[in-house]
């Protein structure tokens, strides 16, 4: 893309999210990269060098000890020290401007509520939190528990990691929130997601399909590009919001 090109895919970009009366953003494990998350799939993924049935319920519940080795250096040795990037940082001072309503996630990191934003629906649960398979009860993860083998509840149970499993559904408040704000948005901003995984990829599906105008920001052409996207900003995930925060900055001073 040449550089007016871009700066049109931009100042088109900021048009949209100005303009928009109900806005949502879609983002996945791409706006966490700037951030030094490692990316699970594809070339260097974190999948290659592990088991990906430690992951599997049926597994965890037999082998919890071993399935918490898996999970403790997967997750919780990048996680407990990232810190969001400008890219969440923009989002959640958007969300305290009144210009964006809801962070659709799919990112298991927490960041966006690290960066501030308090309208996030986690589609595929978070890291933040422990649930007893047991009795249910949640608490933090800290790091002493995540460093037990396994972290146990008070009840006697194991604690699981708070998000989604394989073979897990879908958790039902963050699935039904992220539906009714598909439903109502008129523009989403999707970042840093390729659109191959379902039934999240149908967030910013539904709001094109209801008329919606969709911002995309993917360094490299995905599954939403020629199929939903209004705009393609093909740059990382905090280069390109900071590029749109400051053509917002402009006009508001304007
Ligand atoms: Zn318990």
């Amino acid at each position: 893309m040449s550089i007016d090109a871009l700066h049109d895919a931009v100042r088109k970009a900021a048009d949209i999210v100005s303009g928009s009366r109900y806005l949502i953003a879609f983002t996945g494990a791409g706006i966490s990269a700037d951030s030094g998350m490692p990316t699970f799939r594809g070339e260097g993924g974190l999948w290659g060098s592990y088991d990906e049935r430690h992951l599997e319920l049926g597994f965890f519940t037999r082998e919890p000890a071993t399935a918490w080795e898996t999970i403790r250096r997967i997750f919780y040795a990048f996680t407990m020290d990232a810190k969001p990037n400008d890219a969440h940082l923009c989002l959640a001072r958007w969300e305290r401007d009144g210009l964006l309503r809801l962070i659709v996630t799919q990112n298991i990191d927490g960041l966006h509520g690290r960066a501030g934003s308090k309208a996030v629906a986690e589609f595929h649960g978070s890291c933040d939190d422990l649930v007893c398979t047991r009795c249910g009860g949640r608490t933090p993860a800290t790091p002493e528990l995540v460093a037990l083998r396994p972290p146990r509840c008070a009840c006697g149970g194991v604690y699981k990691p708070g998000f989604t499993f394989f073979g897990e559904g879908i958790p039902p408040v963050a699935y039904a929130t992220s539906f009714e704000a598909a439903r109502e948005a008129d523009a989403c901003v999707v970042i840093g997601s390729t659109g191959s995984v379902y039934p999240a990829a149908s967030i910013p599906r539904l709001v094109k399909s209801r008329g919606g105008l969709v911002v995309e920001i993917n360094p490299e052409p995905s599954e939403f590009t020629d199929t939903i996207s209004d705009v393609f900003i093909p740059l990382g995930a905090a280069d390109a919001m900071r590029r749109i925060d400051a053509a917002l900055a402009v006009r508001r001073r304007a």
